[in-house]
């Protein structure tokens, strides 16, 4: 067996892909890249594959893909490329790989993460939309596989790092847990007057105060749909019902949560909004290694505040939760339409206050059902989106005739 840890990034050229690549060119002797995979950037990920030489690089679009072919060819024709989301499953799997970095963004991450549990590598969590679209299967999948499943979003790599020693997610209800208190920034528009809401445009939503992401999250973090997909993440993770996840305003984002135990105690894990702590937890877990982020500074940051969230001006935050408590396929169907909708209001043919009413409407349409299957969850996953896109243009139709 080979000494360093064979790696596979999904989503290399995005905001975590990017920072998981830079984790592991700190620590090149603990680490191999054997896949890169991307949409269809094919610049950047001719660039990554010249920096990190994997065996295979992959893009979902196989024009694209003979792109970068050809720009390989010549300056590293070892590199083997592939294109189709075929092969994005197929280098999830791969023998040589030991663990699977889930960075796409959105439901076309699901059947690669999917098969990187399906085949037992440590899966590094970033695309929540995977597991809040499949919830309790996904978790099945990880447990029959032999996975081990670890969160990378900042708040539930947080949460597992608080949680009790010898804890993995998938494996029950942790010990001695009260709630768990999960903080959000608030986004952006935390304090803007209500009224101002639907002017918004899709760079100030993606301009976030403390972190920068895609710009999907961005738009979700701006909506606090984000939290409401944290809320279904945490309850899938650690095995706990919503009512047991209370969400916090945090505004400087520097406890990234916290486990409040029965005992009266409360772990929080405190850092620098910086996503290259929870991607090297994770790689290295139970390890720690060097992560190229500065210390906390806590006499910097001087005071920490917590808020009550505003579900009359997020009213995501709310959808997520009855989609939840909803079960079966409603959290597929709330993140389909929200997808949907995210994307038309970077496109411009929604506009922000929109994006709650699309998915609302959505879920009162499309009926759920037991999610007893991922092709249950896939159907209803697309019956949502094909409404919501009705939706969308029945709403853009309204504001060009009125
Ligand atoms: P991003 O938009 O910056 O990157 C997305 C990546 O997915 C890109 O590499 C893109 O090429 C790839 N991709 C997109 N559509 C694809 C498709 N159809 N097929 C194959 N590949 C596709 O997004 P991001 O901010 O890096 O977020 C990635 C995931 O991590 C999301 O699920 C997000 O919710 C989650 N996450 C991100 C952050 C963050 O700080 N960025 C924090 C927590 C969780
Ligand atoms: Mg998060």
């Amino acid at each position: 067996m080979s000494s360093t840890a064979g790696i596979t990034v999904l989503g290399a050229t995005g905001s975590i892909g990017v920072n998981t690549l830079d984790v592991i060119e700190r620590n090149r002797d603990r680490y191999r890249v054997v896949a890169l995979t991307a949409n269809r950037d094919a610049e950047r990920l001719f660039e990554q594959c010249l920096a990190h030489q994997p065996r295979y690089a992959v893009l979902a679009d196989t024009d694209a893909a003979e792109d970068l072919r050809l720009r390989l060819r010549d300056s590293a024709p070892d590199i083997e490329v592939l294109g189709g989301a075929e092969a994005l499953v197929r280098v999830a799997g791969l023998d040589e790989v030991d663990c699977v970095m889930a960075a796409i963004v959105g439901a076309a991450g699901l059947l690669p993460t999917l098969e990187a549990a399906r085949t037992g590598k440590r899966v590094l969590l970033a695309n929540k939309e995977a597991l809040v679209m499949s919830g309790e299967l996904f978790m099945q999948q990880v447990r029959s596989g032999g996975a081990v499943l670890l969160p990378v979003d900042s708040e539930h790599n947080a949460i597992f790092q608080c949680l009790p020693h010898g804890y993995v997610p998938g494996t029950g209800q942790p010990d001695g847990v009260g709630q768990i208190l999960l903080t959000a920034s608030g986004g952006p528009f935390r304090t803007l007057a209500p009224e101002q809401l639907s002017g918004i445009t899709p760079a100030q939503a993606c301009a976030h105060p403390n972190w920068e992401m895609g710009r999907k999250i961005s738009v979700d973090s701006a909506t606090m749909m984000n939290k409401g997909l944290e809320v279904i993440e945490a309850c899938r993770l650690f095995a706990l019902p919503g009512d047991r996840v209370q969400v916090m305003v945090h505004p400087q984002s520097v406890v990234h949560s916290m486990v409040q135990y029965r005992d009266g105690s409360v772990l929080a894990q405190l850092g620098n909004p910086d996503m290259r702590t929870p991607i090297a937890h994770s790689l290295a877990w139970p390890e720690r290694i060097d992560a190229g982020v500065d210390a906390l500074d806590m006499f910097r940051v001087g005071r920490l505040d917590f808020e009550q969230p505003d579900e009359q001006r997020f009213p995501c935050l709310r959808l997520a939760r009855e989609a939840l408590q909803a079960g079966g396929t409603a959290s597929a169907i709330l993140n389909a339409a929200n997808e949907v909708a995210v994307q038309a209001f970077l496109d411009e043919s929604l506009v922000f206050t929109a994006i709650a009413d699309v998915i609302e409407a959505t879920l009162a349409q499309v009926t759920s059902r037991d999610a007893d299957s991922f092709d249950v969850i896939l159907e209803d996953d697309a019956r949502a989106r094909a409404v919501a896109t009705g939706l969308v243009a029945a709403k853009a139709g309204r504001r060009m005739y009125s």
